[in-house]
């Protein structure tokens, strides 16, 4: 299953996690102001409200502009930054559930264009990769599940009809077509799914990805992050077509 992070659900990742960027930064595929939601239950242990706009020689924290930190039931806290001014509907102390609204996106801080910068501390002084809290279960059937919910109800059934019908495709292509080879990389531990093409020697561009997505009936392959959580999914699995 996947975490939506804005309202809109069409999350996009400009600025991926990094040594020297340890958060990700995600915005609107179509760039719109839409609403932030709390990744897990939790309480609230800062906001800062009160940053009219950008600020480029901002220092500290103050890079952050407008921001919200929640201590998750599940121990790690979540810091949500550039939020838009005056627009955060949470205060200190209170408790959020997983889903609802925190605030906008917004340019508030230390920011170049209206995103927003997300962090994970696993602990005080670990930032992982947010990746991991967006993907929080790695199974491939709830991630096809998912994505039936984003589809006009005329087409469900179908959708349905065909969804159900993958496994046995795919025993048919295994048993009936000895030559399709499976790429693995059941090792790999991170959330990138350039990397772990890398991690097996396999091309990770851009162009190769969209061919593999094509391959492997992930749809419209435009590089969104849960595209590519669907795939590497596969990859962990060791059921990723080669192409
Ligand atoms: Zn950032």
């Amino acid at each position: 299953m996947v975490t939506h992070v804005l309202e809109s659900m069409n999350e996009i990742i400009t600025n991926e996690y990094d040594t020297n960027h340890k958060a990700l930064d995600i915005v609107a595929s179509d760039r719109s102001e839409t609403n932030i939601l709390a990744l897990e239950n939790g309480t609230v242990t800062t906001v800062v409200n009160h940053i009219k706009g950008p600020n480029h020689k901002s220092k500290g924290l103050d890079t952050y502009g407008n921001y919200v930190k929640i201590k998750q039931n599940n121990g790690k806290t979540a810091l949500y930054a550039h939020m838009k001014y005056d627009s955060i509907k949470v205060s200190k102390g209170q408790y959020v559930e997983k889903g609802s609204v925190i605030g906008t996106i917004g340019e508030t801080g230390n920011a170049y264009g209206k995103h927003l910068h997300l962090e994970i501390h696993a602990s005080d002084n670990i930032k992982e990769n947010p990746i991991i809290s967006l993907n929080t279960q790695v199974n491939e059937n709830r991630v096809t599940e998912k994505q039936n919910e984003n589809i006009p109800t005329s087409q469900n059934l179908n959708q349905n009809n065909h969804t159900k019908q993958i496994p046995k495709q795919e025993e048919n292509i295994s048993s009936s077509n000895t030559q399709t080879e499976y790429l693995n990389a059941n090792n790999y531990k991170h959330g990138s799914i350039v990397d772990a093409l890398k991690s097996i020697g396999i091309n990770s561009s851009y162009s190769y990805r969209k061919k593999l997505a094509q391959a492997n009936n992930i749809k419209n392959y435009h590089g969104s992050y849960f595209q590519n959580i669907q795939m590497l999914n596969l990859l962990k699995q060791g059921k990723l077509k080669k192409v």
